[in-house]
């Protein structure tokens, strides 16, 4: 009963010859007379490898029948070599042998059931269906890592209809007949119909990743075995790296960065207060080139080295003055832009219907209101002709 890998998961490379071939989009569908790919299902993805040297991407289950999705066509029908990549199959057995053992403590222990399970070759989770503090979810990480240590063999069977309903399952199968059994020593029974280890040592070590709220429950990351170690290394390189990097212990990394983060808000802080200083210098300075055309002081400048930020501060400072109007232009690499602004009470100037054609000749759009107006363009090329447009057109209104 059942197919050859479920019987051996362990088989790597055999002989078979093909029964089916059809080609579709390029590829070929071909079928085995024997066949130990895994094909996809059960939330476990296919196997990959070779058959006769082609590359096999995709496997999958339809009417029964074991697809296998090659690349090439096979120049041979009879005797081909089929190879699986071993070490993909050996890190999803790893991973989904695992998750039977994760899922069994958090029901065994806190009588959480797991609702859903995800396993590719990046990720690895279980969602829960209820909420549980960190610290027993520490608890179930180390049960979980002490029935590893007790290498507990991992055995599968079919058994009759009889057996299954005194079998106990933790979870239902999802379908009728020949149902399979994957039994845990005392730990779990659980139906499935992936590939799983031998045996809980060859796991090596779970180590849960990180959690998150997720409809009502958890949704919990973790890996196992080569894939945790995989991990161990990439974080301890991490550590190593800022250790050297911040001159201390690993035990006082965090303590370390947390001090550099508050430094450096600090020192933002400080920079922002004199950036603040020189703009009201700066401002003094550009109200001494003021024009005064019927008592209105208009200010006209084009800003080559400032940031867009410092320049609507610098309006703001100036506009705060009675009678004032800013006529600011500033650009970058690829942006003009131009930026109109009046102190109140000059009501006989509207900034927003001023803006648009100035703007036409950077290509560029904006708006605003009364006081203020702004926009930016790409023909950055134009914008003192932008500027001399926005001037001519307020100065004619004042006058
Ligand atoms: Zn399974």
């Amino acid at each position: 009963m059942g197919n050859l890998y479920e019987k051996d998961p362990y088989k790597k490379k055999f002989r078979a010859n093909i029964t089916s071939i059809k080609e579709k989009n390029s590829k070929y569908q071909v079928t085995l007379d024997k066949t130990y790919f895994y094909p996809k299902g059960g939330g476990q993805p296919s196997d990959k490898g070779k058959i006769n040297g082609i590359d096999v991407n995709y496997v999958y289950k339809e009417k029964n029948k074991v697809i296998h999705i090659l690349d090439k066509k096979p120049s041979k029908e009879k005797n081909l070599i089929c190879e699986i990549d071993w070490d993909r199959r050996y890190d999803l057995m790893q991973q989904h042998t695992g998750q039977h053992l994760l899922s069994a403590v958090f029901k065994n222990k806190y009588n959480i059931n797991t609702v859903g399970f995800n396993l590719s070759e990046e990720s690895l989770r279980i969602d829960l269906d209820k909420q549980i503090s960190g610290e027993k979810i520490k608890e179930v990480e180390e049960k979980v890592n002490e029935y590893i240590y007790r290498n507990i063999e991992i055995l599968t069977f079919y058994p009759s209809k009889e057996t299954l309903n005194n079998l106990d399952l933790r979870k239902q199968p999802t379908v009728d007949n020949n149902i399979r059994v994957i039994k845990i020593g005392e730990v779990d029974k659980s139906p499935c119909g992936g590939t799983h280890l031998n045996s809980t040592g060859e796991l090596g070590i779970i180590k849960i990743i990180s959690t998150e709220n997720y409809k009502g429950g958890l949704r919990i990351s973790f890996v196992c075995g080569k894939r945790a170690l995989k991990d161990y290394s990439f974080k301890n390189n991490i550590i190593t790296e800022l250790k050297d990097e911040l001159s201390v212990p690993p035990l006082n990394l965090i303590s370390e960065v947390k001090r550099y983060k508050s430094d450096l808000k600090e020192s933002e802080n400080e920079i922002s207060a004199l950036n603040k200083k020189l703009l009201e210098y700066q401002a003094e300075e550009l109200k001494k080139s003021a024009e005064l055309i019927d008592g209105i002081k208009i200010i006209k400048n084009y800003f080559e080295e400032k940031t867009y930020n410092d320049i609507q501060l610098l309006s703001d400072i100036l506009c705060n003055d009675n009678n004032t109007i800013c006529i600011f232009a500033q650009k970058d690499k690829n942006t003009a832009r131009l930026l109109l602004s009046r102190s109140e009470g000059i009501s006989e100037i509207n900034m927003n219907d001023i803006i648009d054609k100035p703007l036409e000749f950077i290509d560029g759009r904006g708006g605003g209101n009364k006081l203020k107006a702004q926009g930016g363009g790409s023909k950055v090329e134009n914008i003192n002709k932008a500027l001399s447009i926005a001037e001519n057109t307020i100065k004619n209104l004042i006058k």
